[in-house]
């Protein structure tokens, strides 16, 4: 594969697009905050994830080897990102009708666990090198909350540590918003022993409100339980190092989570902690946002349901820059599952017949301008835009193009090696009318064997007369 063409990604710290240059070349370092296993995924979530697979592909396609880590939630995120509102897990416990104990949560959290691996799967997305869970990392997160408190950082009232925010010089860099704009959403459910508003917790005792939270842990400030923010940092650090390369997420955690992240992390090492952050915008749908809290949501589940092509979803996200929101509507999504069968019927023409004419100029051509899409920034509708110049080329081969899409395809992630003729299912009517189409066709009746023919033909299926015996095409 060519390498001239530098790999350039938008980082959200400086807000420019920038060249990736890794800390190490031998492995990139790359953490996404994961799923809150309260509930299903729904297909705004599955959009970060698309969003981070092909951002982790696209590295690969560079040669860049990548440890890829995403956690999973089951303690500590609570129903605003913020410090107010109850444990999502506890509220689900709730929804469930389950019994208030540890093993009702971790029932909970196995079940949308599973349930997320599945539409991994389903939507072709790598799964990382290591998925972590928060509740197994509690001493790593004790351990750093304990060195923020040396550092000077955080604060103990009778209901948590605290982050002292400021103690901070650059809180919110990663915002850009000034600390008033950030108190003013942060002034629900103030805590009178908080020294300002925006300061967050670390770790929950358990007292006041959270007194009988289901997960308690011993720590030093006696029994409690972490807060959502440290999880990520202790996590990250333990698996890739105290520097790392890339942390990606979707932009709503760019002025809480991830700032607050940021905060506790360099306040722990004292340097700079992340060099690149990444964020998807959001799909959203006409009607505006989705929200679980509301139950309002569309799961890949549904969409499968309704008898649609996961992938098709897949393609859907491609078709949009990253950075760009996405409405998401039945009619796009059918516009994006008609390409993704329109692609698959041209592969598999190109399997069938596959013919060689090789022209390297064009090929590497192709390969020139791939590169340069998904370089510039994840550029994935223009990455689709050279895949179907492909599929049309007249000057190339086949086997030429096969190759070429096969190439592409370790980016994209559409499965179309794998792509071959669908098989017909057929009912017990049209496999009588072919086992009688076949007793008279060996009775040489030829008359009756085209009636027959035609009788399927109206029930929308086409035969074609194959050495290995008769293949049913749909119409
Ligand atoms: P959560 O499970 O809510 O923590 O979200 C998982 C991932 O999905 C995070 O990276 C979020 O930023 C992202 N996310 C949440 N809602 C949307 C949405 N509607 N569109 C795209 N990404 C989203
Ligand atoms: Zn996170």
């Amino acid at each position: 594969m060519i390498n001239n063409m530098k790999l350039k990604l938008s980082n959200t710290l400086s807000r420019n697009k920038e060249e990736f240059k890794p800390i190490r070349k031998e492995e990139i370092g790359m953490y996404c905050c994961g799923p809150t296993v309260y509930n299903y995924a729904h297909i705004g979530n599955l959009r970060a994830y698309i969003f981070e697979d092909i951002l982790r592909r696209t590295l690969e396609f560079n040669r860049f080897k990548v440890k890829h880590i995403i956690n999973i939630t089951d303690v500590g995120h609570l129903t605003s990102d913020a410090d107010s509102g109850e444990d999502k897990m506890v509220k689900a416990i709730r929804r469930e009708g389950l019994d208030f104990t540890e093993e009702s949560m971790l029932k909970l959290a196995k079940k949308y666990t599973l349930k997320f691996k599945e539409n991994f799967k389903d939507l072709n997305i790598l799964e990382p090198n290591i998925w972590c869970k928060a509740t197994e990392h509690i001493p790593e997160m004790i351990k750093l909350v304990e060195k923020i408190l040396e550092n000077g950082f955080a604060y103990e009232t009778s209901t948590a540590i605290y982050f002292d925010i400021s103690k901070f010089k650059d809180y919110g860099k990663l915002a850009k918003l000034n600390i008033e704009q950030l108190e003013a959403g942060a002034r629900i459910e103030p805590d009178p022993e908080k020294h300002n508003p925006l300061d967050f917790a670390l770790w929950f005792k358990a007292a006041g409100k959270h007194q009988n939270h289901v997960m308690q842990w011993d720590s030093p400030w006696g029994k409690g339980f972490p807060g959502w923010h440290i999880e990520c940092s202790a996590m990250s650090m333990k698996h890739l190092g105290e520097q790392f390369d890339i942390h990606c997420g979707g932009i709503d955690h760019i002025p809480v989570h991830h700032t607050n992240e940021i905060a506790q992390a360099e306040a722990a090492i004292g340097k700079k902690w992340v060099n690149y952050w990444l964020h998807n915008d959001f799909l959203v749908m006409k009607e505006g946002k989705m929200a679980k809290s509301k139950g309002e949501f569309l799961t890949l589940q549904v969409l499968k349901d309704k008898g649609y092509n996961p992938l098709s979803y897949r393609y859907f996200c491609l078709g949009a820059h990253y950075k760009t929101q996405l409405t998401f509507s039945f009619e796009a999504l059918d516009g994006a599952e008609s390409a993704l069968k329109r692609l698959k019927e041209n592969v598999v023409s190109f399997k069938e017949n596959n013919d060689s004419v090789s022209n390297k100029k064009i090929e590497e051509e192709y390969k020139k301008r791939f590169l340069e899409a998904i370089n510039n920034d994840l550029n994935t509708p223009l990455a689709l835009a050279v895949v179907w110049e492909v599929v049309k080329d007249k000057e190339i081969g086949n086997n030429e193009k096969l190759k070429l899409l096969c190439d592409f395809d370790k980016v994209l992630g559409l499965g179309i090696k794998t792509f071959e003729k669908e098989k017909v299912v057929v009912s017990g009517i049209i496999d009588e009318l072919l086992k009688k189409r076949d007793d008279a066709r060996k009775n040489k009746d030829w008359s009756k064997a085209d009636k027959i023919r035609d009788e399927i033909k109206e029930k929308g299926f086409a035969i074609k007369d194959t050495p290995e015996g008769p293949v049913l095409e749909k119409i």
